[in-house]
């Protein structure tokens, strides 16, 4: 076995960390993604040459083991899963981690038990560690289950809610505090199962719309999770890397937080200040407008400028090329096209952004929210494709409406709005769109790819 010394390590694991921060950076713009992704790779494959050399890992059967029990669950998932459903693959993953926080500081906890004293700052972060972790495991079920359709994504309310999570909260401190100064099993798994109990209240009464945040929050605590096991294990690497999920995750929920106008301490606390009134989606039997893809066409080659707001349908059609071409034949005839990207538009972080480069359409043409907004009111028309919640003008003026206070791409300001969906269901959040029933309206009733087709074929036979 090769001797290398902690020097070697410590310099070994710097190289991870920053090959990961570099990542991260590079993660910041569509340009650079694909280098932050290797980056990240090559560090994590230095993280994992390098651990496996450790002179205190000595089972190399168990661990090659779990590798190729991982590698073959893993794999397939990961080839397999469709753009659409990584949110919920992503909350899963955090389950795994806030599930190994818990066993790591549960198993550790019981080895120094049996072996007599054990010191107070390990205790603190055995309790910490495990805490956090049980709540990202339960949370990241919850949120799962709600983004894979098992529970609906209507927000679960009840009366006293927030006042039994603060209560929740308040004892975890307190038993923690206990355990610290006198510290025994049951405690430890008293505060763990409060903590599990937590995870599950604090993601049931978020509304699907507001999923987004929780799913964000939730991998900044897996990342806090993962840095109280580094601490646990003595583990430099996964303290750092912890810090970095942690803190990249709670930056991306504050700046979700600030997209849809919500307040980061009711997401800590779930809820929202979502009332039980406010759950309840209305449903309403006015009549509206249809248009065909002829009439879609013909109004965009008389049109100056147009907007198109993308959303989770033209993710689940794959008609990013078909929108694309659309966009040629516009420009083509004249026509300034730019594309409105809302902050949680689709089902995940910058999905639609993604998708427009997959389909190189020009960065310079897609705008975001507080960029187009102003510029609806001065666009001759907007396509609107596969996007609901995101336009719904409910959220502006209904109080009622689990919407209300989110800001929307400003589409029904607009002299014409086509909206291409298949049918009357609502979006994500469950909520009946208001604009589909004003006058300057016309929905286009088809799958978003064949629909985008079309009118390119009727704007190339015109
Ligand atoms: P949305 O409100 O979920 O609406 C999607 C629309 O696409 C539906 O009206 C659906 O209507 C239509 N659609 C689905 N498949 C289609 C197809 N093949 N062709 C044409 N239309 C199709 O989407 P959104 O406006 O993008 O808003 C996103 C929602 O998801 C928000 O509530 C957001 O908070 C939530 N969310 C976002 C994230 C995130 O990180 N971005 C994560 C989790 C949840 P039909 O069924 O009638 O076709």
């Amino acid at each position: 076995m090769i001797n290398l010394s902690g020097d070697f390590f410590a310099f070994a694991y710097l190289v991870a960390t920053v090959l990961f921060v570099f990542g991260l950076k590079g993660l910041s713009h569509p340009k650079t993604a694909l280098r932050g992704n290797l980056l990240s790779m090559v560090g994590m494959g230095v993280a994992i040459v390098v651990t496996l050399l450790r002179p205190d890992v000595k089972n190399y059967g168990v661990i090659f083991a779990g590798l190729l029990a991982g590698a073959a669950i893993g794999v397939p998932v990961a080839t397999r899963i469709q753009m659409t459903a990584m949110p919920q693959l992503v909350a899963a993953l955090h389950s795994f981690v806030g599930l190994a926080a818990v066993l790591v500081a549960g198993g550790t906890y019981l080895i120094h038990a049996s072996s007599g004293h054990v010191d107070a700052v390990l205790l603190f972060e055995l309790v910490v560690g495990s805490a956090i972790g049980a709540i990202t495991f339960t949370g990241s079920l919850v949120a799962f289950a709600k983004l894979q359709g098992l529970v609906g994504s209507a927000p679960l309310v009840f009366k006293g809610q927030h006042a039994l999570n603060a209560g929740l909260f308040g004892a975890i401190a307190l038993l923690s505090a206990i355990f610290i100064a006198s510290p025994n099993a049951p405690l430890f798994w008293a505060v763990t199962a409060i903590a599990l109990a937590l995870g599950f209240l604090v993601v049931l009464p978020i509304g699907g719309s507001d999923m987004p945040v929780v799913v964000s929050m939730l991998n900044s605590y897996s990342g806090w999770a993962a840095s109280a096991t580094g601490f646990t294990l003595n583990n430099p690497l996964l303290i750092a890397t912890g810090a970095l999920v942690g803190s990249s995750g709670a930056i991306l929920s504050y700046i979700m937080c600030k997209a849809m106008n919500r307040s980061l301490v009711n997401v800590i606390l779930g809820g929202f200040g979502t009332t039980a009134e406010q759950s309840a989606a209305e449903t309403t039997t006015k009549p509206c407008k249809t248009a065909s893809t002829e009439d879609a066409a013909f109004a965009f080659e008389n049109a100056t400028n147009i907007i198109v707001v993308p959303g989770y349908g033209m993710a689940v059609a794959q008609a990013q090329h078909a929108v694309k071409e659309l966009y040629e034949q516009l420009h083509h005839k004249g026509v300034e096209v730019k594309f409105a990207i809302h902050p949680v538009a689709g089902r995940m972080p910058g999905h639609m952004n993604v998708l427009l480069a997959e389909s190189e359409i020009p960065y310079d043409d897609v705008l975001e929210l507080d960029e187009v907004n102003p510029e609806f009111a001065r666009a001759d028309a907007v396509l609107v494709i596969g996007a609901n919640d995101v336009v719904n003008p409910a959220a502006r003026s209904n109080k009622s409406s689990p919407l209300y206070g989110m800001p929307i791409l400003d589409a029904y300001k607009s002299k014409m709005v086509y909206v291409i969906k298949r049918s009357m269901n609502p979006g994500y959040s469950g909520v009946e769109n208001e604009l589909f029933y004003h006058d300057n309206c016309s929905l286009i009733f088809g799958d978003a790819k064949k629909v985008c087709e079309g009118i390119v074929n009727s704007l190339k036979a015109e």
